[in-house]
């Protein structure tokens, strides 16, 4: 695991005094998530994996607003590293708080032509790397008795969707990792949610084809996709006191996609 440290500040607001790590957070919906925990006072772990730059502007941006932020290089599909990583934060900081299992990819195809190596990445990324950074705290969120935990699952997860074979079932699986850590954890207060983004502006949908993004939108009741702050939002209310007596839930932040 690489380790860049940027600069810790003081904050007041909602989440003053809570140490949050949030995987993915360079760019797209893990930024604006980060970002948001931020602006509510939490000292955000930006964890990447390739964007290393991206990363480090977004670490800048939320001190230059005044907020606190760290990045952490590590690849969470990676047991033993995300073992290290989260070591060296409780060395650091003694405490963690709020974990967003943001990190994502797809691997888009149909079954009958999808590879066994996009099906294993997808899953090892996308579901193994939340088990692994979970795995790894939920010691520390025992010994707290406190901590919050939001994965980031998708419509995908709840609905299933053609061509995404590898990409639904890594967040059905989501679904099933959360509502059985939060039955585990819930007698020690600590809240286990997942949110189910539907089609969001980010670079992940701006790379599909034109006729997939018109199909996508689409499929959309409120006919238009969602922004990062969108999930940003529902993700800083269950990382904060006001969602104490919430967990084991799927939230679809997504226009009435999975209505
Ligand atoms: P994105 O723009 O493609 O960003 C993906 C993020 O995942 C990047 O920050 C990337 O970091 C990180 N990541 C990928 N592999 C990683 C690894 N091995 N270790 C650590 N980080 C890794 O996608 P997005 O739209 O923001 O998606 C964020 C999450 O929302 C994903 O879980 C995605 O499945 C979910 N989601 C998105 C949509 C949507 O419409 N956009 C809908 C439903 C759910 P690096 O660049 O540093 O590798």
């Amino acid at each position: 695991m690489e380790e860049k440290m940027t600069e810790n500040k003081g904050s007041a607001g909602e989440l003053a005094g809570k140490v949050a790590l949030v995987t993915g957070a360079g760019r797209g919906i893990g930024r604006g998530i980060a970002g948001k925990l931020a602006a509510q006072g939490a000292v955000v772990l930006i964890n990447y994996n390739g964007s290393q730059q991206r990363a480090r502007e977004a670490a800048e941006e939320i001190i230059k607003a005044g907020g606190s932020a760290e990045c952490i290089g590590c690849d969470v599909s990676d047991f033993t590293a995300c073992g290290e990583m989260v070591d060296n934060i409780i060395k650091k900081y003694g405490h963690v708080d709020i974990l967003v299992n943001n990190a994502g990819v797809t691997r888009d195809n149909l079954i009958m032509r999808m590879s066994e190596e996009d099906y294993d990445r997808v899953l090892d990324i996308n579901l193994k790397g939340a088990f692994n950074t979970i795995r790894h705290l939920s010691r520390q969120f025992l010994k707290q008795r406190s901590g919050k935990i939001v994965n980031i699952s998708s419509v995908s997860g709840v609905l299933g969707n053609a061509g995404q074979a590898n990409y639904s079932a890594s967040k059905a699986g989501l679904i099933g990792l959360t509502k059985s850590v939060a039955r585990e954890l819930a007698s020690r207060g600590i809240c286990v949610n997942a949110v189910a983004p539907g089609f969001i502006d980010t670079e992940m949908t701006q790379a599909l084809p034109e006729k997939a993004r018109e199909a996508g939108v689409a499929a959309v009741p409120m006919g238009r996709m969602g922004s990062v702050e969108d999930i940003a939002e529902l993700v800083a209310f269950l990382a904060g006191g006001r969602s104490d007596y919430i967990t084991g839930q799927v939230i679809c932040v997504d226009g009435g996609m999975a209505i």
